[in-house]
């Protein structure tokens, strides 16, 4: 049975794509065949059309052609030219400011790392148990190796950790705050710049994972004093399966921190092969072996799209399309038992919505069958990506529709 509000919420969504300013850019990404709605960008984000033909000119050129000539040429700067273009792009940062290194994990473990070092004779780390799990893995490493501790703080399930919480928990005794600018299971927004002060305040450092937040959140890294950030880039900035991360490091702390994984890469004359590690001038310095420069190359041209849209339209339309998942969950889901575990406020919402519900595990392998891809997070958890430019409302619709009708509702 077709009812009014069916009507209602397929019709708006034809409108919002139709009213939709960055609905063209969806061409330029690849199309898979029989997928009915892709809903997981926030995982793994989609190939650019153009990434196929910039890997085979790059195959033919710069290393076919060029062969280990082109690392004098372009590849020994790429990691910090790259960086500088994200930093300009989505992460509101200087030149000379961020780099492209390893895995997120491990450059989180370089700045962690090097936080703790900074702050001799401080025995606490800060995080949160809504963490994602790497981030709380690699402290706990961290924190064996040093004999620290670590306070876990505990937002609720469809929140994340707020000024009031970190300042309840700082004190003389903290060297490091590590959080998540957008969580990766609610999608709450931290108040980046609120937090850092608090951290600042009480003397410490704080690294921000940007993984969830870098391309689809407009970030101000350099104007909210951020000291550290690492992020991810093969979500919401489609540089591939095992894309290399990124690591921001504000100005004034760049020739004190010392990073843990001191490679010849990152030494101030990788050619000399000398004797002993000096750390290399400004952000090469936390590179460590060879930069992965074929993975750098989806990102570049994910970098051009976002450069000619801009961060603010971005956002306008993530906004948007978070905002009718809410709309449908509320009118279709709800009385199914679907609850809403993501913020309603959009101010404080990333890019994805996470909807709960004790059939979603074993509905989500159905859904994928039937082209519909969301992803499942435990306990209970639908989570609905939403990449603004490779998602349409439409898209979302069809999505929402298979899930409500495998719910039976
Ligand atoms: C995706 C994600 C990571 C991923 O780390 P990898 O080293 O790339 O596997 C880390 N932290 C957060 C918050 C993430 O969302």
């Amino acid at each position: 049975m077709t009812s009014r509000v069916d009507v209602d919420l397929a019709a708006r969504a034809l409108d919002l794509d139709a009213v939709d300013p960055l609905a063209a850019h969806r061409d330029a990404f690849v199309d898979a065949p029989g997928v009915v709605a892709y809903l997981d960008g926030n995982s793994l984000g989609r190939p650019l059309r153009a990434t196929a033909a910039r890997l085979q000119e790059f195959v033919a050129g710069e290393w076919g052609s060029g062969l280990i000539r082109s690392w004098e040429r372009s590849w020994m700067d790429e990691p910090m030219r790259l960086g500088d273009e994200l930093g300009r792009v989505v992460l509101g940062a200087g030149e000379g400011r961020t780099v492209i290194g390893d895995s997120t994990t491990v450059l989180l473990y370089k700045a962690a790392r090097a936080a703790v070092a900074a702050r001799p004779g401080r025995g606490r780390i800060v995080t949160d148990t809504a963490n994602f799990p790497t981030d709380r893995f690699l402290l706990q490493g961290v924190a064996a190796e040093l004999g620290l501790t670590i306070t876990l703080l505990e937002p609720p399930a469809d929140g994340g950790v707020t000024v009031a919480d970190v300042e309840g928990a700082l004190g003389e005794d903290v060297a490091l705050v590590l959080l998540s600018a957008v969580a990766f299971r609610s999608a709450h927004l931290a108040d980046v710049p609120g937090i850092t002060a608090a951290v600042h305040a009480a003397g410490a450092l704080v690294v921000w994972d940007l993984s969830h937040a870098a391309g689809a959140v407009p970030l101000a890294l350099d104007a909210d004093d951020v000291d550290l950030a690492v992020g991810c880039s093969y979500k919401y900035l489609n540089g591939g399966p095992g894309a290399p991360a990124f690591l921001y490091c504000a100005e004034r702390l760049q020739d004190e921190l010392r990073q843990p994984v001191q490679g010849w890469m990152g030494s101030a004359e990788p050619f000399v092969m000398g004797e002993r590690y000096e750390p290399a001038a400004g952000m090469r310095r936390w590179l460590s072996g060879t930069p992965p420069i074929v993975g750098m190359l989806p990102i570049a041209g994910m970098l051009a799209l976002l450069d000619s849209v801009g961060m603010d339209a971005v956002r306008a339309k993530s906004q948007a399309l978070t905002a009718y998942v809410i709309e449908y969950a509320d009118a279709r889901l709800a009385p199914a038992g679907v609850r809403l575990a993501s913020p309603r406020d959009p101010a404080v919402r990333g890019s994805h919505v996470t909807l709960d519900h004790p059939d979603f595990e074993a509905l989500v392998p159905r859904l994928q069958e039937r082209g519909v891809i969301p992803d499942f997070r435990r306990p209970d958890g639908l989570r609905v990506g939403l990449s603004p430019l490779s998602t349409s409302f439409a898209e979302v619709h069809a999505g929402l529709e298979a899930v409500r009708d495998a719910l039976g509702a």
